[in-house]
């Protein structure tokens, strides 16, 4: 069996698998992902675990920029900017493999390996909530540099003259699209402020006309930023999990329509499909199994 976790910036998901990747009951659970001492609070949470399940391994994915070894490198949402050795620190003290992977790299092997996917194919998944992340799969293997900086595809530059984003440039595709700066798009006009991305979605669902700009306004973007990726590495698809990919058809109809009218592979009649993701809230912690197992 394995133990598999995923830490995001708010809530930290973990539970256990068996070796065909089902959850034994009564995992998933969760609880706040901790702002200090997470590296204490998992190695207990690991160590609770095993004396009830025959663990094997840990996979671990998290909202950071991870290295070789499972070294964290940076993690604004955690508050890390010098490197920790959770990987190795973790190993060693549970005496079990440890290996640890960015959450959307780890949501790319999810779909690699349960969506029935072909060794050699290329994709794409694109995690969009507070931030916007994601994962390639080229050829069949994960796109990974060593030092945890492939695939920022959040910080993509769409329009250099765009609102100013978390990382200190202008108009990367977060700063259009995370969750924060859509629920900011729609107060504009707003009498009663929202606060979150769900909150626009059931708008949309009663056929409220702002709702309905910002959902398209939201797919503009995603189809400029996936045309950017798309000229580079040509998939076959692109997979949207995440909260914002509930703002559902309207904002999906509308990045197909714009990644088809600027990608290059329009040209050649390969665009490639655009689908959301069913169940995308386990994905990153199925991906920390895929990992681990
Ligand atoms: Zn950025």
């Amino acid at each position: 069996m394995i133990a598999a976790v995923d830490i995001g910036g708010t809530q930290t998901k973990y539970g256990v698998m068996n070796n065909a990747g089902q959850f034994i009951p009564p995992f998933p659970k969760s609880f706040p992902t901790p702002g200090t001492g997470f590296v204490a609070k998992l190695n207990t949470l690991i160590l609770e675990i095993r004396e009830s399940f025959p663990l094997k391994a840990v996979g671990i994915s998290i909202a950071a920029n991870v290295g070789r070894e499972g070294t964290v490198l940076h993690a604004t949402n955690l508050s890390i900017s010098t490197p920790v050795e959770l990987g190795r620190t973790l190993s060693e003290n549970l005496g079990i493999p440890v290996k640890i992977e960015n959450d959307g790299n780890c949501a790319a092997l999810a779909i690699s390996r349960f969506a029935g996917i072909s060794k050699k194919d290329t994709f794409v998944v694109l995690t969009l909530g507070t931030g916007v992340g994601g994962g390639i799969i080229y050829n069949g293997e994960l796109m990974d540099s060593g030092i945890g900086a492939a695939a920022e595809l959040g910080h993509i530059v769409v329009d250099p003259a765009g609102p100013l984003c978390g990382c200190g440039k202008h108009g990367c595709l977060e700063a259009f699209i995370g969750e924060s700066a859509l629920v900011a798009r729609y107060n504009r006009n707003a009498d009663q402020p929202l606060h979150a991305a769900l909150e626009i979605s059931k708008l949309l669902k009663s056929g409220d006309e702002d709702a309905l700009a910002v959902a398209r306004f939201a797919g503009e973007q995603l189809g400029r930023g996936m045309a950017i990726i798309s000229d580079i590495i040509a998939p076959r698809s692109f997979y949207i999990a995440g909260g914002v990919a509930g703002l559902g058809m309207p904002f999906l109809t509308a990045a197909k329509e714009s990644l088809s009218r600027q990608c290059f592979l329009r040209l050649l009649n390969r665009t490639p499909s655009v689908e959301l993701v069913a169940e995308a809230h386990l994905l990153s912690l199925k991906g920390a199994w895929v990992l681990a197992s």
